[in-house]
């Protein structure tokens, strides 16, 4: 059988594994459109977890000489790559394609400079080939998060750590740079609701008591918890681990550090202040309403803030010639069957992911959702159409004839080698190629 995957990420490269794992000879092909492979592992894990990042080593394995599987990357579906071409070169389509958007706030103020989505920060300090560009001026005083969700407590992290800290990461040259000169003393992360509803884990929240440079400030006032917020404690240790953390902190006394680490509560965004450009955050104070939800009281606070950075959720595009639920803003499906508009199974195309569950869990939580996915191609497996054509070399040609200049899994390694070579230089694992044609250049086929 042959197979597409579209998108390599850990989603995408989970149910790799998982057709691997099966006894269907399967040969399998991973469009990506970057030129490198995994996706949020490589572009949202932040630099300075490592360890979550070592999954890769787990990955790879797929690629490995003796499987039949190819990587095509900087190949992008709906414009270098249809629906039809897909179809026509392989049984079967697997969607991995995740969120490639942001959730937004809605308030005025929100299309000033320096008011962003945290995926655009994390972008940047990850080394995304679309920020490659882009810079972040961190001669700022504070900055606004909002969002209680891991992702804010990633961003808010990457702010409050210093220079040592940062420097043994991977990140690209010119974020090494600004972080090293970053002015940035106070970092106000606002949740809507209570501590006992915050999304983050505690493992991430943790590591913010644990920061060698920056105080973490609760505001005891700030911790009640409502009814359902009992509720939620009693039946989640994750959630009570949260909660008395929180309380932890906020009994205790500043030590001093150079910045400080605010963790709000009951405070939603109204409004972005500023002229041209960012100049602070107004946060209205929420009262416990029923159920979880919250009120607001219409009393009003603002903070200085030269970036305001939303980390308040991703959501997906919908993707070409694929059937896209907008309100739940995933691909609609059953047991990861793409489903059409009458709710039938689209023979041959799958969904896996972010792109089928939405924007949750971690990366482990892929392994057993693209188990479900695959155990539903190989159910229906016998029942395929087989595609006119099955060669490898005849996509590559149609690609090449389109101009699409596409990398492969041995360029990927030349890629790999490289940025590991320029790490060994600054005493780095690596260091991230964020420019697109240089990653294009140094992955090329044709380098020696
Ligand atoms: P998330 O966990 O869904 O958190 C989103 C946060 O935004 C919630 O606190 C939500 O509050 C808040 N929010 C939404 N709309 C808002 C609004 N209009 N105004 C104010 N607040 C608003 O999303 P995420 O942080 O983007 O993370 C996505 C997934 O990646 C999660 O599964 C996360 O665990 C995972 N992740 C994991 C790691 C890690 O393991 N280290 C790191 C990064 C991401 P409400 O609850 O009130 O809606």
């Amino acid at each position: 059988m042959r197979v597409a995957i579209v998108g390599s990420g850990p989603s995408g490269l989970y149910a790799v594994r998982s057709l691997l794992e099966s006894s269907t000879t399967v040969s399998i092909d991973v469009f990506d459109r970057l030129p490198a492979p995994y996706g949020l592992v490589r572009y949202g894990v932040a630099p300075d977890h490592p360890k979550m990042r070592t999954v890769i080593r787990v990955l790879r394995e797929s690629f490995h000489d003796s499987n039949d599987v190819g990587f095509f990357g900087n190949v992008a579906f709906g414009r270098d790559l249809t629906h039809r071409d897909l179809r026509d070169h392989y049984h079967t389509v697997v969607y991995a394609t995740g969120t490639q958007a942001d959730r937004t706030l809605d308030i005025p103020g929100e299309d000033l400079a320096g008011s962003c989505s945290a995926r655009e920060f994390v972008d940047w300090y990850c080394g995304h080939p679309d920020t490659a560009d882009r810079d972040f001026d961190l001669h700022i005083g504070q900055v606004a998060v909002v969002g209680a969700g891991n992702v804010a407590l990633d961003v808010a992290r990457m702010l409050a750590k210093g220079y040592p800290e940062i420097a043994t990461t991977d990140v690209p040259d010119r974020v090494l740079r600004a972080l090293r000169t970053s002015e940035v003393t106070d970092i106000h992360v606002f949740a809507r609701r209570g501590a006992a509803h915050a999304k983050y884990t505690p493992i991430e929240l943790r590591e913010m008591g644990k920061l060698v440079n920056a105080d973490v400030l609760v505001r005891p006032d700030e911790l009640v918890v409502d009814a359902d917020g009992e509720a939620r404690m009693a039946a989640s240790r994750q959630v009570r681990q949260n909660v008395e953390m929180l309380r932890d902190w906020s009994s205790r006394t500043p030590e001093g550090r150079p910045r400080r680490v605010h963790l709000r509560f009951l405070r939603s965004p109204v409004r972005i202040l500023g002229a041209q450009a960012v100049a602070g955050l107004v946060v209205e104070r929420n009262e416990p309403g029923d159920d979880g939800r919250v009120v607001g009281t219409g009393e009003r606070e603002s903070v200085e803030a030269g970036l305001v950075l939303r980390a308040v959720g991703y959501r997906a595009h919908p993707l070409p010639d694929v059937q896209f639920d907008p309100v739940t803003s995933t691909v609609p499906h059953a047991r990861g069957r793409v489903l059409d508009e009458t709710g039938r199974p689209v023979p041959g195309d799958y969904v896996v992911g972010w792109a089928k569950r939405g924007p949750t869990g971690v990366i482990g939580t892929n392994k057993s959702d693209a188990a479900e996915t695959v155990a539903s191609i190989l159910e229906d497996a016998p029942r395929l159409v087989p595609p006119p054509y099955q060669a490898r070399e005849h996509l590559r040609l149609a690609l090449a004839r389109r101009g699409v200049r596409f990398t492969t899994w041995p360029g990927w390694l030349r890629l790999d080698a490289y940025e590991r070579e320029l790490g060994r230089a600054q005493a780095r694992e690596r260091v991230r190629v964020a420019d697109r044609q240089l990653m294009l250049d140094v992955s090329d086929d044709a380098t020696p």
